[in-house]
């Protein structure tokens, strides 16, 4: 199902004609997270250029294996938010559910790249005493589908996890976060709309892009197609050095994004994780960045600055 995607650091810098001085760093790197991306995604990165802010994004760096104070391996507090197995209930009204650990892609400034999914995620035959707890506490409306990413599962599975959700009372929303549609848009398949667009819920679907050459005429069509089934579309992207932290790059996302009739919903502040500091943007530059986008767009077309701090009950916002 998911097309052929590059594992091995030597094709990958082969394929895009990149320096093979690259090649040690990469494999170092990718031994302690592995290298993984899409063909499909490979080919809107710009041959020959190791600064393609795509690339950027998924091919391992030495700096990654370099620790620097205050970047750990649980920056969000998730383990202590765990309700129930593959359940994070930190916010009021709403569930995450991680049913499953796996992703198409893995992104280097991922915090997945170090959460222990083989005893935390909801996946298989584990669902039941998440759903025990969402059953359990009427204060919860939505549930959060995420991961990993969800629509790495099977259509069938997801439309059983589906009908399970809806026998939930209680619950009236339903939101997926998934980087699929960007990153491997053939997997908006028929049956996926139809799973979709039968449920009782309210669906949104969180899709995650960074940047606006992700952004192809094969995702607007998927986009389309969600569209047509009710769902309603929002973007979370992550602020990241050298891949989005300009301004002109900011503007193109939002206007790519709303042309595919996307709204902006985040923009986050990198989490702390381990292995990513090379892609840490201050919050003063981070601010700065935000001011200008104040300025120069309308006020819907502007994500929310915000960060994670484990503990707090909602994402902070940033504040000027
Ligand atoms: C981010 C997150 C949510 C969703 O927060 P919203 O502000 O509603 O988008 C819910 N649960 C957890 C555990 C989260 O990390
Ligand atoms: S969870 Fe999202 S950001 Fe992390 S590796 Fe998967 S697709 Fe990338």
């Amino acid at each position: 199902m998911i097309a052929h995607a590059f594992t091995c650091p030597e094709m990958l810098i082969d394929y895009l004609e990149l320096d093979r001085s690259l090649l040690p760093a990469a494999r170092a790197a990718a031994s302690r997270f592995e290298l993984r991306v899409p063909r499909a995604y490979v080919d809107c990165m710009e041959k020959g250029n190791p600064q393609d802010p795509l690339l950027l994004q998924v091919l391992p760096l030495g700096a990654e294996l370099e620790l620097r104070p205050g970047f750990s391996i649980d920056p969000v507090g998730d383990l202590a938010a765990t309700a129930a197995t593959g359940l994070l209930h930190k916010y009021h009204g709403r569930a995450l559910l991680i049913v499953t650990g796996a992703c198409a892609i893995n992104c280097r400034y991922c915090f997945r790249r170090h959460f222990p999914y083989q005893e935390s995620s909801a996946y298989l035959d584990r669902w039941q005493s998440a759903l025990d707890y969402l059953r359990s506490d009427a204060s919860i409306k939505e549930v959060i589908l995420s991961g990993g990413d969800p629509l790495m599962m099977v259509d069938s599975r997801l439309a059983a996890l589906f009908r399970a959700l809806e026998a939930i009372p209680h619950l009236t929303r339903l939101r997926i976060h998934t980087r699929m549609p960007v990153i491997v848009p053939q997997r908006v398949t028929d049956d996926l709309l139809e799973a979709l667009g039968r449920m009782r819920f309210r669906v949104t679907m969180v899709i995650h892009s960074n940047h606006a050459r992700e952004l192809t005429v094969a995702v607007g069509l998927a986009l389309q197609q969600l569209r047509e089934c009710g769902v309603t579309l929002l973007n979370q992207s992550v602020l990241l050095k050298g891949v989005n932290n300009g301004l002109k790059t900011q503007i193109e996302l939002c206007e790519a994004l709303f042309d595919m009739h996307v709204m902006p919903y985040y923009l986050h502040l990198l989490d702390a994780v381990q292995g990513a500091a090379h892609f840490d943007v201050s919050r003063e530059e981070a601010q700065l960045l935000y001011q200008q986008l104040l300025q120069q767009m309308p006020g819907y077309l502007v994500p929310k600055l915000v960060y994670e701090h484990s503990g707090v009950a909602s994402k902070t916002p940033l504040t000027l």
